[in-house]
């Protein structure tokens, strides 16, 4: 089968089509003819090469994928078989404290798809039936495809560890990205009031048709003043800040979350060495909460939100398969609002 793989780190001109060996589902695995993956910013870092994360080589990107269900292995109900589904990123062992606890993604085996583990980028890809949803009626395969990672790691962090509340005023770093654009919607979802940020007025405006109360360009360097200038914030603050830029915005962040806030963090594209006045997280009583992905059970709350209306993935631009190379160029340019995806299959 047709497949995108690396055999080396580095630029996206190391992304190759090759061929692979057809996969095979084993026991509790099924195989899908990948129809779309959507990329994330987690696939530029494991192509450049991520500090301490080793991958067999070659590598198949790709977390989040759509497609339909061509082959049950053992145990597997074969009502799977031509269903068209989504597929949940994590992958875990299933049996342990944590799994069983409902934090799979805190399990010492956890892996995603497309990370430490082989993922979508390729006409076929066999996983386990657990990670399995049925696909949102009314959605085509890119749509599909634009669900899963960002939006499970931004229900966690809002809904799971920032317990967010009606009347709490968030703040959305970088709100065009696959994260913000799901966090955005998921504060509106749960009745805070949001405070978007964008890299350009475009983006802002894009933000505020997605539901965001109030947006701030970034691009202007007195940005946080503009936040305080926002009728909700004011000396007081923010009630969670929704962090995944890291170094650049990591100060303000702090400053920016009211007395008692909470700064919610999955992540850190401007760099991850940000330096923190630990004045400001103890006289101020903060809370600086870690997250990562989310657990599998979370996706059966998305999902049928986002069949309902009530979420939106939003699709920036598809790329056919063989053009992984110009959509890893295309999403590092930052100027996207939405997902890059790639289609696989016919019926993307
Ligand atoms: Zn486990």
């Amino acid at each position: 089968m047709r497949a995108i793989t690396f055999e080396r780190h580095g630029d996206p001109s190391v992304l190759k089509v090759a061929t692979l060996p057809e996969p095979q589902a084993g026991p509790g695995e099924v195989v899908i003819e990948v129809a779309a993956c959507a990329l994330n910013r987690l696939d530029l870092w494991v192509r450049a090469g991520l500090p301490g994360v080793r991958i067999a080589l070659p590598h198949v990107l790709g977390s989040d994928i759509a497609g339909r269900v061509v082959a049950c292995g053992e145990g597997v109900d074969t009502a799977w078989r031509d269903q068209a589904v989504v597929v949940n990123p994590g992958l875990s062992c299933g049996h342990c404290e944590s799994c069983l606890s409902g934090w799979d993604n805190l399990c010492r085996h956890y892996h995603i798809l497309g990370e430490t583990a082989p993922g979508g980028y390729c006409e076929r890809i066999a996983v386990p039936v657990a990670n399995l949803l049925r696909k949102p009626d009314g959605l085509d395969m890119a749509a599909a495809a634009a669900v899963p990672l960002t939006f499970l790691t931004a229900w966690q962090m809002l809904v799971v560890r920032a317990a967010v509340r009606p009347g709490d005023v968030v703040l959305v770093h970088a709100a065009g990205s696959g994260v913000g654009v799901a966090a955005v919607q998921i504060a509106k979802l749960h009745g805070a009031s949001v405070i978007a940020l964008a890299s350009s007025e475009a983006k802002c405006a894009r933000a505020l048709e997605l539901g965001a109360d109030a947006s701030v360009c970034t691009s202007d360097p007195q940005w946080p003043q503009a936040v305080r200038a926002h009728p909700g914030v004011g000396k007081r603050g923010v009630d969670i800040v929704v962090e995944h830029t890291g170094k650049d915005t990591w100060p303000h962040s702090l400053a920016l979350a009211r007395k008692g806030g909470v700064v919610v963090t999955c992540g850190a594209s401007s760099g991850y060495d940000a330096s923190t006045d630990l004045r400001q997280v103890f006289f101020r009583q903060l809370q600086i909460l870690g997250s990562t992905m989310g657990s599998k059970a979370l996706l059966h709350r998305i999902l049928p939100l986002v069949e309902s209306g009530a979420l939106r993935p939003v699709v920036d631009r598809v790329f056919p398969l063989a053009q992984a190379e110009l959509a890893h160029r295309h999403l590092d340019t930052r100027t996207q609002f939405g997902k890059v995806v790639l289609q696989v299959g016919s019926d993307a």
